[in-house]
């Protein structure tokens, strides 16, 4: 699936023009009156107790006074392994992408939820100003060591893309505990990046992706209480019958690894994404949430 249906184009362009008539319908949660301000004008989970919040969703708090719109696009960030891999420029390390955060928050930039990714693309729901999406995939230990406590001390929401199967191995992996941990923490969206990470179009049947994509949400559900909507094809590689599988599965919106950034109307079972590396300087970076033609690395 390659091209937008044009029955979707239009769509998604009349909900945009409702959108913006009504922009009141979206609801933010602000602060409460009299609550004290941090320094960033938002915070993940300050409601931890509300049990209105559902495990493995990343609920954020922002300061009412911030700004919303409806973009002309929206850069999702797409990052991997965090640490100290010399030559390998997939593999970031904590300093950069601190200074990466650093950015972010020192200029005014709004990490965004991906149900309000969601919204945006097939509602055209306004956004906070400046808006970005972070999402890591795979589920590496580094994103429960690093990402995880990183993210909630600047207050960004993020989307962990975590491939089930891999859960509890012994290298470098993640247990479900720490996942637990995490998805009780509400800071962080955990979703499906399949049961064991192959090339979904190379499988031989419709019932072998089935499984991967299937039985990755029923893991999340069983282990997490997860109710998934969101996935990420493993090296960005699906095909049509992928796509159908998805909707089959309640996954209502996916991401690949193709560059650029996505807009009201982009197509959600084909989303694109921003590749961020350790060889990505701060210019770059800017450069990559702004502009659908970026400089390549
Ligand atoms: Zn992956």
């Amino acid at each position: 699936m390659k091209l937008l249906p044009n029955s979707w184009k239009k769509a998604a362009a009349a909900a945009a023009a409702v959108m913006l008539l009504s922009s009141s319908a979206f609801v933010l949660s602000g602060c409460a009156p009299g609550q004290a301000k941090s320094a960033a004008s938002s915070s993940v989970s300050a409601a931890a107790a509300d049990s209105q919040m559902k495990p493995g969703v990343a609920y954020v708090k922002r300061d009412p006074s911030v700004p919303y719109s409806v973009p002309e696009g929206v850069s999702v960030l797409m990052y991997h392994m965090i640490g100290d891999i010399q030559n390998n420029a997939a593999v970031m390390t904590e300093a950069n992408l601190r200074l990466q955060m650093n950015y972010l928050r020192d200029h005014g930039y709004h990490p965004i939820t991906m149900q309000e990714l969601y919204d945006y693309i097939t509602k055209g729901a306004p956004l906070p100003e400046k808006p970005v999406c972070i999402t890591f995939d795979d589920g590496y230990l580094d994103s429960y060591t690093i990402v995880y406590p990183l993210m909630k001390e600047y207050g960004f929401p993020w989307t962990l893309f975590l491939i089930t199967d891999d859960v509890g191995k012994p290298y470098n992996r993640m247990t479900w505990d720490q996942l637990k941990e995490m998805a009780d923490s509400h800071t962080v969206t955990i979703a499906n990046h399949t049961l064991s990470h192959p090339k979904l179009h190379n499988l031989a049947t419709a019932k072998e992706k089935e499984k991967e994509i299937v039985e990755a949400n029923e893991a999340l559900k069983y282990h997490l209480g997860i109710d998934n909507a969101w996935l990420a094809y493993p090296y960005g590689d699906y095909d049509d019958q992928v796509v159908e599988i998805c909707k089959k599965a309640g996954i209502k919106m996916a991401v690949t690894t193709d560059s650029g950034r996505v807009h009201v109307g982009s197509y959600p079972y084909e989303l694109k994404r921003v590749y961020v590396g350790n060889d990505i300087s701060l210019a770059r970076f800017s450069e990559r949430l702004n502009k659908d033609n970026y400089t390549p690395v």
